[in-house]
């Protein structure tokens, strides 16, 4: 029996991977965490019996525990719920499914007490690799991605002796905004940037796919999870979203993972590895498919794409100020108070404005991320 946790387990990814569960009757959840959807929690909580839940808002978790009264679970809130989560002796995957920076605490309390890591909240990795790698290597601790195109990524690296790796082909659709102009985009409302054309997410992706800027981050995650260099790194626009990334190495190979778009295969991938799963689920058809087609990205029109390179070759604390000032920005875009072309613009002014730290303790991380909320606090108001 596989002992998981769930950071994040009412979410988009956190709800697939409990569905990875109730195809599996070999993993056990041992505890789930999430912000504040208590009704979905309770359910989870009656269906799978975790020793511990935990909520982040205090009403939340009073309102959980007046629910589930009845049953033998531990409830904890905010903060010290998840890090408690994180070290619980017999946990054995954590599955980082939280959205925001909030992850980076927990993940590093479930590397130090030597607990396998399955990496969804990228945004860990973007703002502080630099703490989590080296240490993850320190404990021997595995981090296996769940991002599909990092996913791929490991797959395709899978048994290869990566100094070998030429550059590493990271496939993107291109989102539901692929092909406009930056005129068109600034009149894009909330209900169109949430139409992602081939995945099903969470709000805050799908707008950061619209947007160019989750391809961004994930360029930043791939440096970090492969030891690759930003020149390593292409952005390859394949809009069918079926090859979910590529390896090229020195002798001229490409090594790709194929797939239709579900996340449950890289979820499951992480939790099995590197043992492979039945998975129901519609297969490829390449006489359906016909044609799978590439093009470059538009980094004239999708500028928050173009920031993320330059923060990730400035470092330290400027990819904090990029991810923070992008959650700000699309949250914002969501109340429908700046529009979708302010969300790269308000990227742009935060590192302008931004004094980089070369290497940034988690405390500092944390303070460019509030200050980096501040200074967009006034700019909007
Ligand atoms: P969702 O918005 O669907 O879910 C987020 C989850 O995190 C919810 O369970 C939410 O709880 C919980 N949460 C939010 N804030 C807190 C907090 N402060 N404390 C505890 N729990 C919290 O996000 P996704 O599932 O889409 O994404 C999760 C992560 O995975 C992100 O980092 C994203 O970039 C990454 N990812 C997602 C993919 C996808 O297909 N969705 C693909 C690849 C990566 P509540 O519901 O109660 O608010």
């Amino acid at each position: 029996m596989k002992k998981i946790a769930v950071l994040g387990s009412t979410g988009s990814i956190g709800t697939q991977t409990l569905e990875i569960v109730r195809a599996n009757k070999d993993l056990e959840v041992v505890a789930l965490a999430a912000g504040s959807n208590v009704e979905r929690m309770e359910e989870q909580i009656r269906e799978f019996s975790p020793r511990v839940a935990a909520m982040w808002s205090e009403k939340a978790c009073k309102d959980l525990q007046a629910r589930v009264k009845d049953i033998n679970v531990k409830i904890l809130c905010g903060m010290e719920g998840l890090l408690e989560i994180a070290v619980m002796e017999e946990m054995e995957v954590l599955v980082t499914a939280i959205v925001g920076m909030i992850g980076i605490r927990p993940t590093i309390a479930a590397i130090e007490n030597g607990k396998t890591i399955a990496l969804a909240n990228k945004e860990t990795l973007v703002t502080a690799g630099h703490i989590i790698m080296p240490l993850a290597e320190k404990k021997g601790v595995s981090i296996l991605p769940v991002d599909s195109e990092h996913s791929a990524i490991y797959q395709s690296i899978n048994g290869e002796n990566t100094k070998r790796v030429e550059k590493i082909l990271l496939t993107a659709s291109g989102g539901p905004f692929r092909g406009k102009t930056k005129e068109e985009l600034k009149t894009m409302k909330v209900e169109e940037a949430l139409k992602h054309p081939n995945w099903a997410m969470g709000k805050k992706i799908t707008i950061d796919s619209a947007t160019m800027v989750n391809k961004g981050l994930e360029v930043m995650e791939a440096k970090w999870l492969f030891g690759v260099d930003l020149d390593r790194i292409e952005v390859v626009v394949h809009p069918q979203s079926i090859i979910h990334s590529m390896v090229e190495y020195a002798d001229g190979a490409v090594m790709a993972q194929l797939g239709m778009p579900d996340m449950k295969l890289p979820i499951a991938y992480a939790l099995f590895y590197p043992d492979r799963r039945p998975l129901e689920g519609k297969r490829v058809d390449f006489f359906e498919l016909g044609t799978l087609t590439f093009e470059r990205p538009d980094l004239e029109t999708f500028t928050g794409l173009k920031l993320a390179f330059k923060a990730a070759e400035q470092g330290g604390s400027m990819p904090t100020v990029y991810n923070a000032a992008n959650e700000k920005a699309v949250s914002l875009f969501l109340e429908r108070k700046i529009g979708f072309m302010q969300i790269p613009e308000l990227i742009g002014a935060s590192m302008e404005k931004h004094r980089k730290i070369d290497f940034p303790g988690v405390e500092e991380i944390l303070q460019a991320e509030q200050e980096t909320y501040d200074f967009i606090g006034q700019v909007v108001n």
